[in-house]
């Protein structure tokens, strides 16, 4: 099975959220994505038949024995490899959120993209470079436990040590390939940059590269399946799909960020917001508020004190029969979980941090105070207009 790719910080990350958390490493937070669990059953079900074909003398529960701890130590790899990434990134400054293992491999969800190519090559270089080291690591270890390159494992645990080492090798190796957004690519994107001076320009180049790679691995995946590759094949190709819609992304948000260039949060914030105080009951909320002004977003004020914010979202959460009983101060979203923006944010950051936090509007506050509120599908009705002005006009079809 082909190694598993990641990134440093493709604009999925936004929609991965780890839904099992395993703990905290260097102030990193490690979890799992439920669709992990497809990949743990794959490869741990490869494992026990490369084991098997290893040696047919060993008992069943040794094969399984031996290829579910080889399966954990991978995903330990697969972490000490985005923990690279993580530490990297954090010595350059930039803050890091948490790791998640998904169905394609893992990701380090990193706050920020890099303000420089130098940070940009280091971060995404480490990551194969571990890898790296650890698979030639592991191979010297088997060699020293009498393990001869090229031979059969004699035992378990050499043969736990020689896959672990190849399979470390091949991902430090297949993810140097240049498809951004996977390591390779991003060193590509670092040397772009470094050369154009130019981060806009040099991301679209990367991009645009990752996009054909991507195809390039569509292709190939295919065409390995029609010849009898099997699943092999169409992972390959179910790869390469993933790249394409991550390159694709980052292209379209280097491209949106082009175009809200210069808009601040005060250009796009709406002061026109309503206000509902905590004591009211949810029943009244719904009927005199939320179904009769068609609006999505009230904030809880009392006092002309922000307590908090609620969507229809929050009141879903409650039985019907139980909101003439329940306050909205009792479902509210808290203002100590909500994000604020400042009116003099740049207006792409402000849209980012609704895609990270997956919500859909954030109050502006200055001093203290309400200014007003942004809105997703303002800055994005916002976007669209820019980009039909900027858009060639359509020339006639000729005849
Ligand atoms: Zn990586």
């Amino acid at each position: 099975m082909p190694p598993a790719p990641h990134s440093v910080r493709g604009p999925r990350e936004d929609v991965l959220k780890s839904q099992i958390k395993l703990g905290t490493v260097f102030g990193v937070e490690l979890g799992l994505h439920y669709s992990w669990l497809v990949i743990a059953l794959l490869i741990t079900f490869s494992l026990v038949a490369q084991f098997h074909s290893v040696n047919r003398n060993w008992s069943d529960v040794l094969v399984w024995g031996v290829a579910i701890i080889t399966g954990i130590l991978f995903f330990a790899c697969l972490f000490a490899h985005e923990l690279s990434h993580a530490l990297v990134a954090k010595a350059c400054g930039i803050p890091i959120h948490k790791i998640t293992l998904f169905l394609l491999g893992g990701v380090a969800q990193i706050e920020k993209e890099a303000s420089d190519a130098r940070t940009e090559f280091w971060m995404a270089i480490v990551g194969p470079f571990t890898s790296g080291v650890l698979g030639l690591i592991l191979l010297a270890l088997a060699w020293v436990c009498g393990w001869a390159p090229r031979s059969q494992p004699a035992t378990p645990g050499i043969a736990l040590l020689v896959w672990l080492g190849y399979i470390n090798l091949a991902l430090g190796a297949f993810n140097m390939i240049p498809g951004f957004p996977l390591d390779g690519g991003r060193v590509l994107h670092a040397i772009l940059w470094w050369i154009m001076d130019d981060a806009e320009r040099s991301t679209r180049a990367a991009a645009r590269v990752g996009q054909v790679i991507a195809v390039l691995f569509i292709g190939f995946g295919i065409l390995q399946f029609f010849q009898g590759a099997g699943l092999g094949g169409l992972w390959l190709a179910f790869i390469g799909w993933f790249l394409l819609q991550a390159a694709g992304a980052t292209y379209l948000q280097v491209q949106a960020g082009a175009l809200l260039r210069g808009l601040r949060v005060k250009d796009l914030m709406s002061t026109d917001y309503t206000t509902v105080d905590p004591n009211t009951s949810l029943q009244q909320f719904v009927h005199e508020q939320l179904l009769r002004t068609g609006r999505r977003c009230f904030l809880v004020v009392q006092d002309s004190r922000l307590l908090g914010l609620i969507t229809s979202n929050e009141v879903r959460t409650v039985e019907p029969q139980a909101w003439p009983d329940t306050t909205v101060g009792a479902v509210m979203r808290p203002a100590d979980k909500l994000h604020f923006v400042s009116r003099d944010m740049p207006a792409m950051e402000a849209l980012q941090i609704m895609r990270q936090e997956d919500v859909n509007q954030l109050p502006v506050m200055s001093d203290g105070r309400v200014d007003g509120i942004v809105t997703r599908a303002h800055v994005l009705q916002v976007l669209r207009s820019r980009a039909e002005l900027n858009s060639p006009p359509t020339l006639p079809r000729a005849a």
